[in-house]
């Protein structure tokens, strides 16, 4: 069997995919897609790189790693949780907090002990695997950082590079965070990457590149493909080029290829505070880029469904989710479908149509069953985004985070791998499948 290289790019569109390989405008991408099965696949809601990445190495939604979003009201710390929207946000928050929540204790605390990470579960069988900057790595070996004056450990896979901070290994790879907006995170990637290809150190290495969703922010997802669609090709060149060329790459690895999730057009932002200026008091409202939560706080006087109704109207609102009397309430343009799972799909009462964005009702109970959820969710129109704490957007350029298609689909390429999987928390159960390890990763739904 062969070794494992699980490519994560963050915010690639399937269109920019599509684009880009059959133009062979990225040759190391076109050269994967040859070899390769490729199909258009559905990531999870929020449509946000914390939710994203915890579901692709656990293979499990929201409901089960309980990372709910971006930015989250903590209920048993009684305050917020700010994985990085922007600068402003996580000053907002509390710089010092959202560093340690962010490097630590998404992994070491709010990712739920009982989701098991595709690095335990491979490790746990004796493999060993590596992961280079995603930021779900929790796993059983314990790694200093590399900065002398922190002194707090972080545990992750046998093989863990994280942003020039964890390093188990010397590799002589460049800062990572030198020069963000010219690429420097991938060009730290692809040093480690090309280190650890060359030495065949690792079983399954989760590379994970970051810089296109960067530049797709900035400049749209089109956008993107002029400014930094060669510099990812290049990254995987890297680990192609290491192995000793196409042949010798595709000799000795499987390749498992795919986003986290879209990106669309974003032309103007709202404000969901504002909008819910009337219940200042008793309720915290977590937004940022294209998904928006409110918790209700101990002794609220209102609930999830007057501010559901009191959203009718928004612009900037597509769609509010809720769960009420062990169902789940979609409300859109004042009108609502309930919803919840039967032992064959889903039961509904309403106009399915309401919801009718790619693996909507799975992704929407996935993500209201998570109990570090708000009360309600809200997921943004085409075009609009959620400011986040520190009032930034990216109005002008590009972002994610709702149900709609654009935010939803991502590409998922599959070289010398059995499984098909169609969504994004199909591949930790493909990619253990590989390797013949029979393990239940989490609870199921
Ligand atoms: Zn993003």
């Amino acid at each position: 069997m062969k070794k494992l290289v699980h490519i994560v790019v963050d915010g690639m569109t399937p269109e920019t995919f599509e684009r880009a390989t059959e133009g062979r405008r990225a040759p190391a991408l076109a050269f994967l897609a040859e070899h390769g099965t490729y199909r258009r696949a559905t990531s999870v809601f929020p449509s946000l790189t914390p939710v994203c990445l915890s579901s692709i190495v656990t293979g499990a939604g929201p409901d089960v790693h309980h990372i709910p979003h971006l930015v989250w009201w903590h209920r048993g710390e009684r305050r917020i949780v700010e994985y990085g929207s922007s600068f402003a946000a996580l000053r907002a928050a509390g710089m010092a907090q959202s560093l340690a929540d962010t490097i630590y204790n998404m992994n070491q605390r709010h990712l739920a002990a009982d989701a098991v990470t595709v690095y335990e579960a491979l490790e746990d069988a004796g493999y060993v695997t590596g992961a280079v900057n995603i930021t779900c790595y929790r796993g059983r070996t314990r790694h200093m950082p590399t900065l002398p004056w922190l002194t707090r450990p972080a545990y992750g896979p046998k093989r863990f590079f994280y942003y020039s901070l964890f390093e188990s290994d010397q590799t002589g790879a460049p800062l990572a965070v030198r020069d963000r907006a010219g690429g420097s995170i991938d060009t730290y990637a692809s040093a480690v990457g090309r280190w650890l290809v060359t030495r065949d150190g690792f079983d399954l290495l989760v590379y994970y590149l970051t810089d296109f969703d960067y530049a797709s922010h900035a400049h749209g997802p089109a956008g993107a493909e002029d400014v930094a669609l060669a510099r990812t090709d290049a990254a995987i060149q890297a680990l192609v080029d290491a192995a000793g060329g196409p042949d010798e790459f595709l000799d000795r690895y499987a390749v498992v290829l795919h986003s986290d999730h879209g990106q669309t057009d974003v032309t103007d932002a709202a404000r969901l505070e504002t909008r819910l200026a009337a219940f200042a008091g008793s309720i915290v409202v977590a937004a940022s880029n294209r998904a928006g939560q409110v918790y209700l706080l101990p002794g609220a006087r209102t609930d999830a469904a007057e501010l559901a109704a009191r959203l009718d109207g928004e612009p900037a609102v597509e769609v509010t989710l809720r769960l009420e009397d062990g169902e789940a309430v979609a409300r859109r343009a004042g009108e609502e479908l309930r919803f919840r799972p039967a032992p064959e799909g889903w039961e509904t009462s309403g106009d399915a149509s309401l919801l009718d964005h790619p693996d909507a009702f799975q992704r929407a109970w996935s993500a209201l069953t998570n109990p570090n959820a708000g009360e309600l969710l809200v997921s943004a129109a085409e075009g609009w985004e959620l400011m986040d704490m520190g009032g930034r957007h990216h109005a002008g350029g590009g972002s994610h985070g709702s149900l709609v298609a654009g935010d939803s689909f991502v590409p998922l390429l599959t070289v010398g791998l059995d499984a098909a999987p169609t969504r994004i928390t199909e591949v930790a159960p493909a990619v253990l499948a590989h390797f013949g390890v029979v393990r239940a990763l989490a609870h199921a739904v």
